[in-house]
């Protein structure tokens, strides 16, 4: 079934085309994947789904409803949410404090704390840190934490934004085995990634964005033996 479907969606940031009439489905259930250099116009992708960036023309329908005129809480109780790049824990806020802001939109105290523990069985070394500030964890950790307070909210859609940027490779390979364990519980996945290699094999279908335009796109396996992909994307 269709969950989430992009249609001619165009943003602008002032003077500046950013998106210029990208379409893109999600069925549910899948792993998507957009991939693209530098500037290409994925984190507008992301922002603009998430309510956080407004959208000059087009559409963007989850499970048939309009998500472009609605305020990023309404979105976020329909069940999207994002991890932004960069992690953007808060830093001087404990890990639990974290957790527990995650939760902001839900009223369910036994079932946040259910959570919580779900949380910490992922992430245990989330756990051994409750009460650390989140701003003394490594850059691995404050993803893992970042990904944690993004599932307090409880999603149906999760959209990642660059979860790899400026990891240590064993930690890159953790945390693309968490979105994979994450997906296995039934979670759609909307992944954002510069790692085009990683973002490819694990994606169902994928998508390729050069300057604000969708140049290609493909199941996950069929651009990564696409001669353009490989010669552009995969280092040859
Ligand atoms: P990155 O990996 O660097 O985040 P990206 O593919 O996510 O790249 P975007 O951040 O979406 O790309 O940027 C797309 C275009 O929009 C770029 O030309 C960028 O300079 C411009 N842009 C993004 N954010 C803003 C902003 N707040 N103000 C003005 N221009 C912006």
């Amino acid at each position: 079934m269709k969950m989430l479907e992009i249609m001619d969606l165009h943003v602008h940031y002032g003077g500046i085309h950013a998106l210029k009439g990208i379409s893109m489905k999600v069925e549910d259930g899948q792993i998507i994947s957009l991939i693209g250099a530098n500037g290409a116009g994925k984190s507008t992708t992301l922002r603009t789904i998430c309510g956080l960036k407004e959208a000059s023309r087009g559409s963007i329908k989850y499970n048939g409803r309009e998500l472009t005129k609605l305020d990023t809480s309404e979105i976020v109780r329909m069940g999207i949410t994002m991890v932004p790049e960069g992690r953007r824990v808060f830093s001087n806020l404990t890990v639990y404090e974290n957790l527990l802001a995650g939760a902001y939109l839900r009223k369910d105290k036994e079932q946040i704390k259910k959570d919580i523990e779900y949380v910490f069985d992922l992430f245990p070394r989330l756990r051994e840190r409750t009460n650390q500030r989140a701003g003394t964890l490594s850059g691995g950790e404050q993803q893992m934490l970042a990904i944690g307070r993004a599932l307090m909210s409880r999603p149906k859609l999760l959209l990642f934004d660059e979860p790899s940027l400026g990891l240590a490779p064993v930690i890159v390979k953790e945390v693309f085995q968490m979105i994979k364990k994450i997906h296995s519980e039934g979670v759609t996945i909307f992944l954002v990634e510069q790692n085009a290699y990683e973002a490819l094999k694990l994606a169902d279908y994928a998508y390729v964005l050069e300057t604000g335009r969708i140049v290609l796109e493909g199941t996950g396996k069929e651009l990564l033996e696409d001669e353009r992909v490989r010669k552009a994307y995969l280092g040859g």
